[in-house]
């Protein structure tokens, strides 16, 4: 191991940490390394008991009420106006649905039994659709419905 990735190692150890077997072997067998080990530990040590770091108040209230009073948003938000295109090409697609040339392709081939599986997936995705929709819009639809029920009481 040469002297520089040694020292570099050495530095890197955590207060307490163990020294390493492959530099311990060269601070033995490296005067200057084994020197500058030293001269290191002792700055170490005089600097120990100074609290060069300690800061003259406390910030940490200040910065965590400023971090919880933030009106940052973690979620990722889609907006109305998306949700309608989505729900619009949504629902065009199931009023098509029977004009299309794959409703009667798979009628001729499976007959009227696929009929009402066909409806039950296009009722649980509209189902979907809505849960989602309410769910990922609710603060707003609060907010519309309570400004509706102000107007009227
Ligand atoms: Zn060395």
């Amino acid at each position: 191991m040469k002297c520089n990735k040694v020292m570099e190692r050495y530095c890197s150890l955590d207060a307490g940490e163990n020294v390493p077997l492959g530099v311990r072997v060269h601070l033995f067998r490296c005067p200057r390394c084994s020197r500058e080990a030293q001269l290191l530990d002792q700055e170490l040590l005089r600097v120990k008991d100074t609290f060069p770091f300690q800061m003259e108040h406390d910030a940490s209230d200040a910065i965590m009420r400023h971090v919880y009073l933030s009106p940052v948003r973690y979620s990722r938000h889609v907006s109305s106006f998306k949700w309608m295109i989505t729900g619009i090409i949504l629902f065009a697609g199931m009023m098509l649905l029977p004009f299309s040339q794959s409703l009667s392709w798979l009628n001729n081939f499976y007959g009227e039994k696929f009929l009402f599986p066909l409806h039950l997936i296009m009722g649980v995705m509209i189902s979907i659709y809505a849960v989602i929709m309410v769910g990922s819009n609710l603060e707003e639809l609060k907010s519309y419905v309570d400004d509706k029920l102000d107007k009227y009481l």
